[in-house]
Parts: structure tokens; C-alpha cells; sequence
């Protein structure tokens, strides 16, 4: 059975007193080492410092397809790893519409991350537009072939894959249970045909305004194994209750 994982991405947000007040409110149970935090990149120290006393593993938003060297601004994976975070997201629909990341350059960083030891959360998805012209199939397909050419993975922690309709990001348009079940299961369809027996086992999140009152539903899918978090990630009373949905 795939790990079920909860994993909050705070994107551009949270102040360090915020993340003072998020760490000491949170409480965990049945932690399994399975909830996730990617704080801002200048944050990560600070949430490595409180999340493991949270037993919290902590990841970034983005990192560099590069090893070190001339690339101003970029997130060095070696660093990641020197720091101790355990995760970095790679392609988020941020990330491909508004700095035009390209699949070709997803998958060299998806290599790099697991080159260097970081699990890549990969996250993938159709907008309205490909929806809505019946595509969303092929577009979702199309994109995993392509971000994972090339990678060969030694077993199922290597690897998380994130289906994040980009209509559903942060509009409160959460897909329907069943809407989502169907690309999950095309999905590990495809994971299995790539990786055989560790694509079984491969964990599939769904992302997408993801709240405490759907998360259940949404959890009640075969192949939905957990769920990539913006909003209702920033405070621990949500966090909490993603968080124990996800262990039921
Ligand atoms: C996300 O940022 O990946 C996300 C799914 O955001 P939200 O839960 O706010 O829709």
C-alpha cells in the first residue's frame, strides 16, 4: 500500500512569528514521519529548528537542476541536503506559469533531486482550459513522461507525484472525489507501467483546495494517497486536521 502523506506548501507566506505560533500549536498523531512542511526557502533553518520537534520533515518549493556555482538566485540541492530538509517540491503550476518552466527543465531537476538525496514532489495538472477541451488525460501524461525521462528510481520513497489541477489551486474549486479518482488512477496506471512494482507503490497526492471539511472524501479514493496543501496549510487547527484525516 502507498504511504499516505500530508504536505503543506506555504508558498510566499508566514512571518517567523507565525511559524513560532504554527509549530506550537501543532499536534500530530499517528505521525509517521508522512507530514510535510515547505516553508519559503529562508524559513527552512527555522522550521527544521521547531519541525523536528514536531516531528514535521521539512522541504523547499523549488531547487536548482545544478550541482553549485554561477546561478544567482537559485536554491542549491547540495545546501537542501546540508541543512537537513528531506523533500523539495519540482514544477509547481506557479512555478510553470509564471517563471515558464519548461517539462525538459523539470525532469533535470527531478534527476538532480534524487541525484543528491531530496524527494521531488512532483506536481502536474491540466488547466481549465485543457479540461474543458477534454484533454486532461493526455495533458497530465504527457507531462509525468516527460518530467521523469530518463529516471530510473530504486523504490518508492524516491518519489511523489502531486496532481494539482491548476483551476483548483487557491480559487476554492476543489475537484469533485470522483474527478480526481480518475486522473489517480490513470496516473498509477502509468507509474505502474514505467517502474512495475515500485510504481505500485508510488504515493499520488491530490492537491487543490484541499480543507478540513473535504479532505476526507477525497482521501476515500483508491489511489488518492494524500494531499498537497496551500491556505489550509498555514495554520496548525487546519494542519492538525489534515493531518489526522490522513492517518485514518
Ligand atoms: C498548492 O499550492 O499546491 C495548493 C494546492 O494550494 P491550495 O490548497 O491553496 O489550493
Amino acid at each position: 500500500m502507498p504511504k499516505n502523506y500530508m504536505i503543506g506548501n506555504w508558498k510566499m507566506n508566514q512571518s517567523l512569528s507565525d511559524i513560532e505560533a504554527f509549530f506550537s500549536a501543532l499536534n500530530l498523531e499517528n505521525n509517521q514521519n508522512n507530514f510535510w512542511i515547505s516553508p519559503q526557502s529562508i524559513h527552512i533553518p527555522k522550521c527544521l529548528e521547531l519541525g523536528v520537534k514536531a516531528g514535521v520533515l521539512i522541504g523547499a518549493q523549488n531547487c536548482s537542476d545544478q550541482d553549485q556555482g554561477a546561478f544567482t538566485g537559485e536554491i542549491s540541492p547540495e545546501s537542501l541536503m546540508e541543512l537537513g530538509a528531506h523533500f523539495t517540491l519540482i514544477g509547481h503550476s506557479e512555478r510553470r506559469s509564471h517563471y515558464k518552466e519548461t517539462d525538459a527543465f523539470i525532469n533535470k531537476k527531478v534527476a538532480k533531486a534524487i541525484e543528491k538525496g531530496l524527494v521531488p514532489v512532483l506536481c502536474i495538472g491540466e488547466t481549465l482550459e485543457q479540461r474543458e477541451a477534454g484533454q486532461t488525460f493526455d495533458v497530465v501524461l504527457t507531462q509525468i513522461k516527460a518530467d521523469l525521462e530518463g529516471i530510473s528510481l530504486n523504490n518508492e520513497s524516491e518519489l511523489i507525484i502531486a496532481y494539482e489541477p491548476v483551476w483548483a489551486i487557491g480559487t476554492g474549486k476543489t475537484a469533485t472525489p470522483e474527478q480526481a479518482a480518475e486522473v489517480h488512477d490513470k496516473i498509477r496506471a502509468l507509474l505502474q507501467e514505467l517502474y512495475g512494482d515500485v510504481g505500485e507503490e508510488v504515493s499520488i497526492l491530490y492537491g487543490g483546495s484541499v480543507k478540513p471539511d473535504n479532505v476526507k472524501d477525497l482521501l476515500g479514493q483508491t489511489n488518492i494517497n494524500g494531499g498537497l496543501v496551500g491556505g489550509a496549510s498555514l495554520k496548525a487547527d487546519s494542519f492538525n486536521k489534515l493531518c489526522a484525516a490522513c492517518s485514518l
